[in-house]
């Protein structure tokens, strides 16, 4: 039987971001405002790892914001918060996730020799118009080159894929996930775009300028995304957002629903 693993969350709310891209709030839908302290860092650790039962595999995941945008200083701080953890047996491993332009042969090396084994690029589209309207300041090309440098280092590879950005349509959502197949990632994540208060995305929603897209068609959309990739062996780990009270009071607008997932799985199923 496969044991469920153990991921640590510590999230550090924009931490190294050089600006906001339009649809992002990580101290809405994280409920944590401030970068935290590695020393809060060390102790959340602790406390997971206290009261885990399980047996499959243990990890410590900086999540929120752009890991590699951070000093270096501060990224070994953090990453030394992790390590002691490692050294006594408790922690398998370290994940952190970040830009795609923000991910070099350096930086993967980097990452490589201070116990990082797994790194999350946040992707989000593989067309360059819908990345220049989601104001996302890179183009499919940086996304090319990190998953080279990563793979090349020897780490594994995460991709997170939202569908419904700015300027999104069903072909530039499939053609985006051809492409992201083609990188032959470790996993993907597919989180529909939704219109979260107080982002740019919300301006532009209210000044009619962006239309989030329906429960319905997103559903149907993801239909697709899932097929092609269940089709060439990608998993997929997830399927829209964490659900929560924080993220709810954020959204809104959008195509959210608490078990989306089920949802895309249900309409796959029917139409077999
Ligand atoms: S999407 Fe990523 S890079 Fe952009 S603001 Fe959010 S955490 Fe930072």
């Amino acid at each position: 039987m496969a044991h469920k693993q153990l991921i640590i969350p510590i999230f550090i709310p924009f931490g190294g971001c050089p600006h906001q891209c339009v649809f992002c709030d990580q101290k809405g839908i994280s409920a944590v405002r401030e970068l935290p302290e590695p020393t809060e860092a060390a102790r959340q650790i602790e406390l997971y790892l206290s009261t885990w039962k399980g047996k499959g595999a243990r990890e410590a995941a900086f999540y929120g914001g752009s890991f590699t945008g951070l000093p270096e200083k501060t990224q070994k701080d953090y990453l030394e918060a992790a390590l002691p953890f490692i050294r006594d047996g408790r922690l398998d491993s370290i994940r952190v996730s970040t830009r795609p332009d923000y991910i070099d042969v350096q930086r993967a090396v980097f990452l490589l020799h201070n116990g990082v084994r797994t790194v999350e690029l946040g992707v989000q589209s593989m067309d360059p118009k819908v990345l220049a309207l989601s104001g996302r300041g890179h183009g499919p090309d940086a996304t090319i080159a990190a998953v080279a440098a990563l793979k090349d280092a020897g780490l594994k590879v995460g991709l997170q894929f939202m569908p419904g950005l700015p300027g999104d349509s069903i072909e530039t959502i499939l053609d985006t996930t051809q492409k992201i197949i083609a990188l032959k990632p470790d996993f993907v994540r597919v989180y529909p775009s939704l219109v979260l208060k107080g982002t740019a995305m919300h301006r532009m929603y209210l000044g009619g300028l962006y239309s989030p897209w329906g429960l319905e068609e997103m559903t149907e959309a993801c239909v697709q995304v899932k097929r092609l990739l269940d089709e060439a062996g990608v998993p997929v780990i997830r399927m829209g957002l964490q659900p929560g009270k924080e993220l709810e009071e954020s959204i809104a607008a959008g195509p959210y629903h608490p078990s989306f997932r089920q949802l895309v799985e249900a309409l796959a199923t029917s139409k077999n």
